[in-house]
């Protein structure tokens, strides 16, 4: 069946007009679909209409199974279901340039880092676009009159590189100014390294922020905790991520994860500084959240700012990212799986 958050107005026109229906019908339904209706809501079309339609296609094929409202800030913490009954998560923050969602690209991820509580069943299966763009539907339909998702991180789970297709097609329907109308200016894609899809992306007109899963300043380390680094060398990754700037003129942010005892010592943040010298670019340095099942520790806050100080000693633009919704399992996949082993309340 077709999912109807997939298609650009015009499509959904011609599709409108295949089930012989006039063009003004496609424009209703179109705006429908992106306000967040199923068609049962859509009062416009007559009833008979609205039966058929619904035996052809899905118009909403996500909706949000679970809500959490972080009691420290406004972030607020979804569950998403899926048709099929999978679940997905995503993370809603509020910022003082307005609200940003971060989404998940697959069911689980099958890149198995050590840290990451989204891969510990692997992947079931990729989101399609018309589901990724179901996801930002229904928070802005959650949001009502409080506002709209005004920029879009894909760091939820899953690899957005490893559903390459499905994903720049969500790209070109997220930035319409007739539909959800983000542009890509305000998208961030984070990947863990996937470096010949890196360059494809580059070579696409696609304009997003780039994020790259670095969380090491060498391939040792990052060997041990992200089973990636085997397939590609830290300096492809680099190189894909220079090619990048060159094409799009913006600069790629690097998330590195600190993790005690693994990559959060002073010498490592001297030798990522060297790694990045003359590279465009920013560090994200992100205490990390500790995942139960994963035996990794995170790191106290003085580590944190002695790590911080040495890149910007070196000349490296470097912050510490904020941590939001702690209070909400608001990291990665941790409340997809709270939910999937039924363990403790949140
Ligand atoms: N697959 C993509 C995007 C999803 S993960 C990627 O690898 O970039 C989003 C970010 O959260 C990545 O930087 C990831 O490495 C990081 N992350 C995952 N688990 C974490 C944890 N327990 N603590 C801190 N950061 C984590």
């Amino acid at each position: 069946m077709i999912e109807l958050p997939g298609l650009t107005r015009e499509e959904t026109r011609a599709w409108c007009k295949e089930h012989g229906m006039p063009a003004f019908r496609g424009d209703q339904v179109y705006r429908a679909v992106i306000q967040g209706m199923d068609f049962q809501e859509m009062t416009t079309i007559p009833q008979a209409l609205r039966l058929s339609l619904q035996e052809q296609a899905v118009a909403q094929p996500v909706s949000i199974r679970s809500r959490y409202q972080s009691s420290v800030d406004d972030t607020v913490k979804y569950l998403f279901a899926m048709k099929d009954g999978n679940c997905v998560e995503g993370v809603l923050m509020h910022y003082h340039y307005g609200y940003s969602l971060c989404i998940s690209t697959q069911v689980g991820c099958k890149m198995g880092c050590a840290f990451c509580a989204s891969t510990l069943e692997g992947c079931v299966r990729n989101l399609t676009a018309a589901e990724m763009l179901g996801e930002v539907i229904c928070v802005n339909r959650d949001l009502g009159s409080k506002g709209r998702v005004g920029h879009i991180v894909l760091m939820g789970a899953g690899e957005p590189l490893d559903n390459f297709e499905e994903v720049t097609h969500f790209l070109r329907l997220v930035r319409m100014e007739e539909g959800v109308g983000v542009g890509l200016r305000n998208v961030s894609l984070s990947t863990c390294g996937l470096v010949e899809k890196m360059r494809e992306l580059a070579d696409l007109d696609l304009p997003v922020t780039l994020s790259v899963s670095l969380h090491a300043p060498n391939d040792v380390i990052r060997r041990r905790i992200m089973p990636v680094a085997k397939r590609y060398a830290m300096e492809d990754v680099l190189a894909a991520c220079r090619y990048y700037v060159q094409k799009t003129g913006r600069r790629v942010i690097f998330e590195y994860a600190l993790i005690g005892g693994v990559n959060a010592q002073e010498e490592h943040a001297r030798e990522l500084a060297e790694k990045l010298r003359g590279l465009q670019c920013h560090v994200n340095l992100i205490p990390l959240n500790e995942v139960p099942e994963r035996n990794l520790q995170g790191v106290n806050e003085a580590t944190v700012q002695r790590f911080l100080k040495t890149l910007e000693g070196l000349h490296i633009s470097a912050t510490r990212r904020r941590e939001m919704g702690d209070d909400i399992a608001g990291a990665c996949g941790q409340l997809r799986r709270k939910v999937l082993t039924g363990s403790s309340e949140i």
